[in-house]
């Protein structure tokens, strides 16, 4: 089928999400410039909902850097910070991200006519994820002179036991006299598990939505959840973020009730493993749908359920959800978890995106992709780009082993 005939259903609850992520940046720019209430940066799976109890407003650098990679942006950017010292070959969120400020541009301005990020009054890390952000905040932390703080886990863990989650809700409970001292105000374990009870809800729901792909046709694609999911990272522990997915549920449950597939006469159902290549989603949801294939799964956008979340048991069970994350695990965990997501969204090919400067979300250097498919029966294709930096992926390359992958998957049918 030629793309030209190609359809893609457009979600209308889309623009929803759209309007959500409009005024959360309008909320932190306010802020930024009254100075009140006061900003905490955070990592894309840290502590958020201590923040949220504490009355800051938070910011997360990642989603923003995710913004300079789908404006492409970001492959001009990574020079400045390389300039710095910061290697081409480490993260290319941070290396655009820093670029960004050194060149004083963001993508806010281009999307919300907004003129810079919000300034920090404190940086807030967890290093579950990776190294990277760790660096990344403390680069920030010199420039705006705020303290940086943070939580560092355990990685390549396999079961997750009371010792790990010991010791990161201690870290995490340490955080409190610092951000008392930033935010002026005293800790009120009442607001805190209503952060934490929200933030579950919100889990549960962005579960729910993602779940949906299990349908067949399936009403989502991967490539929607990565515009879909602003709600579930910069908005969890929030009411209006319940809201808005609430809307985007029901749309999708409706879908399924009259059978209808994001991708028009759905053949193949493919699972994503690792980051989005943010410049190209449009390119890829286009070249997938004219295969009548849908990419309709992902590790990726699964980062954001916290189902260990427990309103009742605050710092333990965020100590558990932010330490169980995929991301944090081994092979074994990482591979026990892809074969049941497989089955569960009858999934007929595999693709491994190997990220040129993301390892951490990597997980097709060591050998997992062929153990998975000789276990399953499953084949996989693995395609070399990066999530920001563009210089890093051949769109030819892409295409011809992507085809020749869809044709292997009709062969084999
Ligand atoms: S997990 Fe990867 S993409 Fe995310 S901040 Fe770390 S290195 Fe960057």
């Amino acid at each position: 089928m030629s793309e030209e005939k190609v359809v893609r259903k457009k979600i209308a609850a889309a623009a929803d999400v759209g309007k959500f992520m409009a005024d959360y940046y309008y909320e932190l720019d306010a802020a930024s410039k009254k100075g009140d209430p006061k900003i905490a940066w955070c990592t894309s799976v840290g502590p958020a909902e201590i923040l949220r109890a504490m009355g800051f407003l938070i910011y997360f650098p990642e989603t923003h850097s995710a913004m300079l990679g789908a404006t492409r942006m970001a492959t001009d950017l990574i020079p400045e910070a390389n300039a710095l010292g910061y290697s081409p070959d480490i993260c290319s969120y941070l290396t655009a991200d820093i670029g960004a400020f050194v060149k004083g541009v963001t993508p806010l301005k281009k999307v919300f006519n907004i003129d810079s990020i919000p300034k920090p009054d404190v940086l807030v890390y967890n290093t579950n994820q990776c190294r990277d952000v760790q660096d990344w905040f403390e680069w920030y932390g010199k420039k705006f002179d705020a303290p940086v703080i943070g939580v560092h886990t355990h990685r390549n863990v396999g079961n997750v036991t009371a010792a790990h989650v010991d010791s990161i809700a201690k870290q995490m409970e340490a955080l409190i006299a610092p951000l008392e001292k930033v935010s002026g105000k005293k800790f009120e374990m009442d607001k805190m598990k209503e952060a934490v009870r929200l933030s579950r809800a919100c889990s549960d729901i962005w579960k729910k939505i993602l779940d949906t792909a299990a349908a067949a046709p399936s009403p989502l694609t991967f490539f929607d959840g990565t515009t879909l999911m602003g709600p579930a990272v910069v908005g969890r522990g929030t009411q209006k973020a319940l809201d808005v997915f609430e809307k985007l549920l029901a749309e999708l449950e409706e879908r399924i009730a009259n059978g209808e597939g994001a991708v028009q006469d759905e053949r193949h159902r493919i699972y994503w493993d690792g980051m989005p290549v943010w410049g190209r989603l449009s390119a890829h949801s286009k070249m997938f749908a004219a295969l009548n294939t849908n990419v309709m799964a992902s590790t990726y956008c699964n980062s954001w359920i916290f189902s260990a979340l427990d309103p009742e048991d605050p710092f333990r069970s965020m100590a558990k959800a932010y330490t169980e994350l995929f991301i944090v695990r081994d092979d074994a965990a990482k591979e026990k978890y892809i074969k049941e997501m497989l089955s569960f969204f009858k999934v007929d090919g595999v693709i491994y995106h190997d990220a040129k400067t993301c390892p951490n979300n990597t997980n097709c250097r060591y050998g997992m992709s062929q153990r998975l498919s000789e276990e399953t029966g499953i084949p996989s294709l693995t395609i070399h780009g990066d999530l920001n930096d563009l210089r890093m992926l051949s769109d030819e390359q892409t295409k011809t082993n992507v085809e020749a992958f869809i044709e292997q998957l009709d062969e084999s049918r």
